[in-house]
């Protein structure tokens, strides 16, 4: 059993997943259809499963169509149906077994009523709760005071060496934030520099791991609810200089 991971930008700044064991395929917040589709032809894999990590349009926009092409079941979770109705309900999941694919759910309301991250294989998919760099705003349902808490104790209780994979590419637009609140920051310069290299190289930014995110993202730094809520309040009012 080969275990495969591919990561795809769509729109602007979207990312989608897919996740393969042998042959057993599941894609993540497959927003374009058609990307979706050529990442699992260049895998030669016909994913059975879609999982969401959000419902908002942007990350579940292309599952219907999926549905009709592939034939999936869509998982999410059940109070974000609203946005799209999942077949199958992550709510108070925990382990998935996907045939071959056993994937973790850790649920992280806050961006969303009911938004999870998913972790495979070292990996954790973070959807909007946690970018490099920052983290999701609460514009489209969300919540800052249970964003705070799922990010003190859901993203703080994970294992640091996990690779950070989030839903958008906001690092450079987090990371000045985050250097204009420490300027200082080793952690936060380095991780600039490293994804832009890698945008002037014309590929990808290389995935964060949880401990750079902690020393880097600012929003993985504070101790408080109340703090995290100012933060995040302070980051809905910003513009880059
Ligand atoms: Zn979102």
């Amino acid at each position: 059993m080969t275990a495969r991971f591919a990561r795809a930008r769509y729109g602007e700044d979207n990312y989608l997943y897919l996740l393969v064991e042998g042959a057993d395929a599941a894609l993540v917040d497959p927003g374009d259809p058609e990307v979706a589709l050529a990442v699992a032809a260049v895998h030669g894999v016909a994913p059975r499963w879609i999982i969401h990590t959000h419902g908002h349009p942007d990350h579940t926009g292309g599952s219907a169509t999926l549905l009709a092409r592939l034939g999936a079941t869509v998982l999410g979770h059940g109070a974000d149906a609203g946005w799209f109705a999942p077949d199958e309900d992550l709510a108070g999941r925990g382990e998935l077994r996907l045939g071959g694919l056993s994937v973790r759910v850790h649920g992280a309301p806050g961006h969303t009523p009911g938004s999870v991250l998913l972790e495979w294989r070292g990996r954790l998919l973070t959807g909007d709760t946690l970018f490099w760099g920052g983290c999701g705003n609460c514009r489209n349902g969300g919540e800052p005071r249970r964003l705070a808490k799922s990010l003190l104790g859901v993203v703080g209780a994970l294992d640091g060496a996990l690779e950070v994979h989030p839903g958008h590419d906001y690092a450079e637009a987090n990371l000045p934030f985050a250097l204009e609140l420490d300027p200082a920051s080793v952690a936060a310069s380095r991780r600039l520099e490293a994804v832009r290299a890698a945008r002037r190289a014309g590929e990808e930014p290389p995935p964060s791991t949880l401990a750079e995110e902690r020393a880097s993202n600012p929003f993985l730094r504070l101790g408080t609810v109340d703090a995290l809520v100012a933060l995040r309040a302070r980051r809905d009012g910003w513009t880059p200089r």
